[in-house]
């Protein structure tokens, strides 16, 4: 088992019990996540913004356009922090001071670099395709000459990263559990509906499996 080494700055202090720096926890919580949040201070203000990610190996990859201020302002290698957060339910307590969240969440400290060499570009585009629909960047036209300039991608290693996750049922207060409320979870979970064909899509064309089948969390 591959292990994160922590640092200060992503030990646990709070519920450490609920914190893991297996690789294997951290990969997989970024992989079934769709989206991530990249912060970074830009003149003293922090931003924080939602965006697309993929991960290869032990990198986490991000793009947009060029002209895009995240990026711009990232790949001068300032410090950036990215978060991911799966939610799993509500978790209802007696009281409502215990009330919380089943959650797997991601932290990743570190500073981006930009891709320069194509090869790893276009991997990095393929896999931010196929993070989203597995096998999606072999059933679409790459990206051209122009696209490709067009795209700026950064590279974040995971080398400074922790996890956190809440599961089970709540944690009342002992002399609460005589209450007569209800306690308990509703589970939550991201849910795919029947894909919508583009009106402007032949009728040759048939669904692929990836689509047609497609299910979240990927099985
Ligand atoms: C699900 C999702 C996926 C996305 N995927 C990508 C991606 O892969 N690549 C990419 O480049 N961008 C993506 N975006 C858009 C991204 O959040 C930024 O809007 C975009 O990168 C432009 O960033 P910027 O710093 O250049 O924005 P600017 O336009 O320079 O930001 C100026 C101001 O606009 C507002 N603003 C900007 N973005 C947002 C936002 N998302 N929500 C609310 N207010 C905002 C804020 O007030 C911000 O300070 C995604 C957004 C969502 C919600």
């Amino acid at each position: 088992m591959s292990t994160i080494a922590p640092t200060s700055r992503t030990t646990l202090v709070r519920r450490s019990d609920r914190g893991t720096y297996d690789r294997a926890v951290v990969n997989a919580i970024l992989d079934e996540a769709l989206i991530c949040h990249v912060g970074f201070v830009l003149d003293g203000q922090p931003f924080v913004l939602p965006t697309t990610h993929a991960r290869i190996d032990e990198r986490l990859y991000v793009h947009g356009s060029v002209g895009s201020r995240m990026l711009r302002t990232l790949r001068q290698g300032i410090p950036v922090c990215v978060t991911v957060t799966l939610l799993d339910g509500l978790v209802l307590a007696r009281s409502a001071f215990h009330h919380s969240m089943n959650y797997r969440s991601v932290l990743i400290l570190g500073t981006a670099r930009e891709v320069q060499e194509e090869a790893e570009k276009r991997r990095a585009f393929c896999a931010l395709v196929d993070h989203v629909v597995a096998g999606r960047s072999t059933q679409t036209r790459s990206a051209s000459p122009m696209e490709l300039k067009a795209t700026s991608v950064l590279c974040l290693p995971i080398e400074e990263a922790s996890a956190k996750i809440r599961t089970g049922p709540p944690i009342d207060d002992e002399e609460d559990y005589a209450l007569a409320h209800w306690a308990g979870v509703i589970p939550l979970a991201l849910q795919a509906e029947p894909p919508l064909r583009d009106p402007r899509l032949p009728a040759g064309i048939e669904t692929p499996a990836s689509v047609a089948r497609y299910r979240r969390p990927v099985p």
